[in-house]
């Protein structure tokens, strides 16, 4: 079996499927965002791979979904556990791959990863046969499975995500094709090993690791499949929901951003400014990251001054130690790409109120960066940069940060800092699938993630995640005796 040893970690660079190591002739190179050194290759779905994985899913499904919510769950609670088990490995995998800081995949991730996967297990139990009566008839609206559901995930999060769609999908009694991102996919390789000792069945959970053209376009173009779970960007997105709408298959997006950061004239200006500083975690590599800040103008120069102050505290450098706070961009395309934006900003007549280069600490490290003097239709302020570039505007009144909080493509997050009566009656008229007041950040697995416009279609988390995965059923009994007649309703 063909394996590579990153940071002491032995990991697998084949494909898994049927509950197999399954080999590759054609490879991709992977790359350190860290330092640019090669960590080895990964294996490149052919379409008999992934043919392969469909059967495989296809086989293990009628006895995976016949299974009752009870008696699926001690699978992935064990599937949890050995994720816990492997631990450190996750987590040095994800920081060498893909540049998550050390610290947070310790103390954010993993955790986070394992409790993706039993707390949809417990909330499973609680899916059965939803009775509803009326004075008609009475209904057993049941949470069927729905078929084998291909997950496809991006490079900033792989493990979280990947677990956030797998968690509820296999709880569900769907058979599942994980397509990991092509840039850091060696977590998701790591967690078919997890399911592997767990003894989920053969074909329950495959991997079919590769790139987006190639085995992510086969997979959700294939008729036999039953969902597509993506999060990604808005380009795939469109061309996924294209492939997968040719065969009518529900997709749930979960896509872009460019949220606004609220800051009203009555907000606690420090609190603001720290969590501000926060947009530039992952090297601004975040798709829920407020990165337009409206700031009332009377306050403007004060939460300035107050946010220079965190950013520049900021320890920018090697996501493995734990010190660090803005770790690296995750390939050389990306760094060029945030480079040219800001340039592109800045030849437009913005201002760098900070930042605006590449950071001295290495090739694929770049400044904190804040724009302003920005007009709403820039294309700084309308597009996701995905890097640590974020634009300041002023507003002089509440409805005015409405109407420019409102005033692009994108409706994924956005953050709301005031006194909280206000904040809150403020946070309500944004248009977008989740706001936090006063906050940051906080995911109750219970709560429903996704977002508006742009910013996708569809809502995972809670139960939200359950009505995507599940066939949902109404078995009609009546209470009287039933005769056909035409006049009948
Ligand atoms: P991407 O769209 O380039 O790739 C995402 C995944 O899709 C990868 O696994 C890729 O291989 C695959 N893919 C590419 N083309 C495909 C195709 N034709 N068919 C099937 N699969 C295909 O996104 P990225 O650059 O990896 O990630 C960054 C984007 O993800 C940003 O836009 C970010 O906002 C978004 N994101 C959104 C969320 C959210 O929850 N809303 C979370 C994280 C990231």
């Amino acid at each position: 079996m063909s394996t590579i040893q990153v940071a002491g970690v032995e990991v697998s660079t084949a494909h898994y499927i049927g509950g197999r190591r399954v080999e590759s002739s054609e490879t991709l190179e992977l790359f350190s965002p860290i330092d640019q050194r090669p960590l080895g290759r990964i294996a490149e779905a052919s379409p008999e791979h992934v043919e392969a994985a469909m059967q495989a899913a296809l086989a293990a499904y009628p006895a995976w979904s016949a299974l009752t919510a009870a008696e699926r769950k001690p699978y992935l609670d064990r599937f949890a556990a050995e994720i816990g088990k492997r631990a450190e490995a996750f987590c040095q995998l994800e920081s060498n791959d893909a540049g998550v800081l050390l610290s947070r995949m310790r103390h954010g991730v993993v955790p986070r990863a394992m409790l993706n996967i039993s707390w949809f297990a417990a909330r499973a139990l609680e899916l059965q046969d939803h009775p509803i009566d009326t004075e008609q008839a009475h209904h057993i609206v049941r949470h069927d499975p729905a078929g084998v559901c291909v997950i496809i995930t991006p490079w900033n999060a792989p493990l979280m995500l990947s677990t956030w769609k797998l968690g509820p999908a296999l709880a569900a009694g769907n058979t599942c094709i994980l397509k990991p991102p092509e840039w850091a996919p060696l977590t998701c390789s790591l967690l078919a090993d997890a399911a592997h000792a767990a003894g989920l069945p053969p074909g329950v959970f495959n991997v079919v690791q590769g790139s987006g053209a190639q085995a992510g376009a086969k997979l959700v173009a294939d008729p036999r499949i039953a969902r597509v779970s993506f999060t990604g960007s808005v380009p795939t997105a469109k061309r996924i929901a294209q492939a997968a709408g040719a065969n009518l298959v529900p997709c749930s997006l979960e896509l872009g951003g460019k949220s606004p950061f609220i800051v009203l004239d009555d907000a606690d200006l420090d609190a603001a400014a720290s969590t501000g500083a926060l947009m530039y975690r992952n090297a601004g590599q975040v798709c829920l990251a407020g990165t337009r800040f409206l700031v009332h103008a009377r306050v403007a120069d004060d939460f300035i001054a107050a946010m220079r102050g965190y950013v520049e505290k900021l320890h920018i450098g090697d996501p493995r130690e734990e010190a660090t706070e803005v770790g690296p961009i995750i390939h050389p395309r990306q760094v060029e790409r945030v480079q040219a934006f800001v340039e592109r900003a800045v030849a437009g007549g913005a201002k760098l109120l900070w930042g605006g280069a590449r950071h001295p600490f290495g090739a694929q490290y770049f400044q904190p960066t804040m724009l302003t003097n920005l007009k709403q239709d820039d294309e700084i302020v309308q597009n996701e940069v995905f890097g640590p570039v974020l634009t300041l505007q002023t507003f002089a009144s509440d409805d005015e940060a409405v109407a420019l909080a409102n005033g692009t493509d994108y409706g994924l997050g956005g953050v709301c800092y005031g006194e909280t009566v206000h904040a809150t009656a403020l946070a309500q008229r944004v248009r977008t699938g989740f706001i936090w007041v006063n906050s940051f950040g906080i995911r109750d697995l219970a709560a429903p993630f996704g977002g508006i416009k742009r910013s996708g279609i569809g809502r995972e988390g809670g139960d939200w995640s359950f009505e995507f995965f599940c066939d949902i059923k109404d078995v009609v009994v009546p209470k009287k005796p039933f005769r056909a007649s035409f006049s009948h309703r």
